[in-house]
């Protein structure tokens, strides 16, 4: 685990990364986490976050990919425990765990990822492995558009991976309305030399797809570089 301080959406959090991703995105910030490893032990982190509880409103868990195991739910609770909210973000590849943590209230926000276009071919490009389970990333979104908790998708713009095109294909799968945020790329130190080499994205073609994405419904914005 490694520690850092960021607003969510306004709230005052602590960011605790987990360790662990089964997919291999080549786009990837955060491939020193793929693999599962020793960090900040458990007691250490909540030692950390005792000494903050009082000017701090959530938790962020991120990863890798935090949901790859069942031992999020109890470190959530644990944290939910301490009157804390929990925002986790997840590339959807966990569905199961994700009903878990909802049904329990152990969440408050969800941030999930979409790829590229919903498509088995474009999913396993973008994830990096072959045979991506699609069908757990849908039943991801799905569990979400139920209810129950606040979420947004987002899709980071990487230029050979993901479109305008592939975007707009998606929305067959998206009700109306949903939060969705379009994040700029960094090529900067991503794992696979050739998407070091990419330009990134013009601004105004990322606008213009978000506008394009709320003249069709959803509830769109544009963030930072991811
Ligand atoms: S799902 Fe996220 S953490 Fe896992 S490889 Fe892809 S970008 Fe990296």
């Amino acid at each position: 685990m490694e520690l850092s301080l960021i607003d969510w959406d306004g709230v005052l959090s602590s960011v605790v990364f987990l360790s662990g991703c089964p997919w291999r995105c080549p786009y990837c910030h955060n491939s020193d986490l793929w693999e599962v490893k020793r960090g900040i032990p458990e007691d250490k982190f909540f030692e950390y976050l005792k000494k903050r509880k009082n000017w701090i409103e959530g938790v962020v868990i991120l990863g890798g990919e935090p949901l790859i195991g069942e031992d999020v739910i109890p470190f959530a609770r644990k944290i939910k425990n301490w009157g804390l909210r929990v925002k986790i973000d997840t590339n959807g590849s966990k569905p199961e765990i994700l009903k878990k943590l909802m049904a329990e209230r152990l969440v408050d926000f969800v941030a999930m990822d979409v790829k590229t276009r919903l498509t088995g071919e474009k999913y396993d490009r973008a994830a990096g492995i072959k045979n991506v389970a699609l069908e757990k990333v849908k039943k991801s979104m799905e569990i979400l558009f139920a209810g129950g908790v606040s979420f947004e998708l987002r899709t980071t713009m990487v230029p050979e991976i993901v479109d305008k095109e592939d975007l707009i294909y998606n929305l067959k799968f998206i009700p109306g309305k949903t939060s969705y945020v379009l994040q700029q790329f960094s090529p900067d130190n991503v794992p696979v030399p050739h998407f070091r080499s990419l330009s990134p994205y013009s601004e105004d073609y990322i606008k213009d797809i978000c506008e394009e994405l709320k003249d069709r419904g959803l509830a769109a914005t544009v963030r930072g570089e991811q």
